[in-house]
């Protein structure tokens, strides 16, 4: 069986990163013995320069044939955030139907958290985002602009197909995870209609779940629980916009975003799903060879998972903490390897 991978390496250290990612399944390929082949895919925001559009028109028909995306990072000074976002993300995120943004937040041997004190026994959860719905909708307007009486609308949209495959998603993972510990994240003591049917559909879903504990937060006090208490987490669920923060800040306390995977699935497997390093194309860096390629690793690892490589995922993870925990660290882990030394380094662990 012959898995077909489409890449998408996009802009700056995407294109660092993603060549790497094709090196390390290339070695895990012979290692493991399983097939690969492999799509590039120009979208981008240098292909937006030039063609003034993320990708063709029948882009996301050739996307489609795919199992699997591997995206590495859009962004460009001078291309509008919203172009990238609304030119190639959401269209794949949303066509494809990728409801759950899953981000697994674990820190790594030989990774220090900003949370002083704090050790891999404390930090070792899941941010599971809905990831085609709830505030980020284009419904909304403007009215009377310009003028005193100026009054802009953002609507949020909650449907009950969208909160419940999400939810119900969640639930799976905790299942399948010792500490069975769900979590939900609302805010319905501030927004009054959708956080209050987000809360009963998660009453009604969990029902279903008995073995599993589970509990909610405000958002608010949530964010200060991942500083104070991270070990109180296992998986932790959140709409589109809730989920966005927390998936920012689990990373940050657990060696920053240069190590932070991130999986945008397509459960039902209709789709192809996408597997990304949650980082930028960090145009501040580009080019000098120092990105960290390990959430890229990371995320073919959730690649890896997905297609039923489950071995050579945990190798590949085992390797990794192997590398790091010698202390071989990229630069922004206050190391000296650069992204091709690193990942040779990852490449020797592999058969260790
Ligand atoms: P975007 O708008 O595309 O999400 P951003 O503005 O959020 O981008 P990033 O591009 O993710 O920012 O970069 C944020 C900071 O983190 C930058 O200083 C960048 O150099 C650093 N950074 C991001 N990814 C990595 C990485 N893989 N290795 C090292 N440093 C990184
Ligand atoms: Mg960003």
């Amino acid at each position: 069986m012959v898995y077909e991978i489409a890449l998408i390496p996009g802009d700056g250290i995407g294109r660092e990163v993603i060549p790497e990612g094709v090196r390390m399944l290339e070695a895990l390929s012979r290692e493991f013995c399983f097939d690969l082949s492999f799509t590039e895919f120009p979208y981008s925001c240098d292909y937006f320069l030039r063609h003034g559009e993320m990708m063709p028109e029948d882009g996301l028909e050739r996307l489609r044939l795919f199992q699997a995306i591997l995206l590495g990072a859009v962004g460009a000074p001078g291309v509008a955030d919203h172009v990238s976002l609304w030119g190639l993300l959401l269209p794949i995120r949303r066509q494809f139907e990728q409801y759950v943004n899953l981000r697994p937040v674990r820190l790594l041997s030989g990774i220090t958290s900003p949370l002083v004190g704090r050790t891999a026994a404390d930090i070792n959860f899941l941010v599971v985002r809905e990831n085609t719905e709830g505030e980020y909708s284009d419904i909304g307007g403007r009215l009377f602009a310009g003028t005193e009486r100026e009054l802009v609308v953002q609507e949020s949209v909650f449907t009950r197909k969208g909160v419940d495959r999400v939810i119900r998603f969640a639930c799976e993972m905790a299942s399948s995870r010792p500490a069975r510990h769900l979590t939900s994240a609302t805010k319905s003591n501030g927004i009054r209609f959708t956080m209050p049917y987000w809360d009963e559909r998660f009453r009604a879903i969990t029902a279903d779940y008995p073995e599993l504990r589970c509990d909610q937060f405000h958002i608010d006090i949530l964010t200060a629980h991942f500083v104070q208490h991270p070990d109180w987490f296992d998986v932790v669920v959140g709409s589109n916009l809730f989920g966005d923060i927390l998936s920012d800040l689990g990373p940050a306390i657990a060696g920053g975003i240069g190590v932070a995977p991130s999986t945008n699935l397509n459960v039902e497997r209709q789709f192809p799903s996408m597997f990304e390093p949650v980082h930028g194309s960090a145009p501040d860096i580009a080019g000098q060879g120092v990105a960290n390629p390990i959430a890229t690793f990371w995320s073919v690892q959730m690649m890896l998972d997905f297609l039923g490589e489950q071995k050579a995922g945990a190798a590949l993870m085992a390797a990794v903490e192997r590398v790091t925990g010698g202390g071989y660290l990229t630069r922004d882990l206050g190391g000296r390897e650069t992204t091709r030394s690193f990942t040779d380094r990852v490449i020797g662990a592999l058969g260790e």
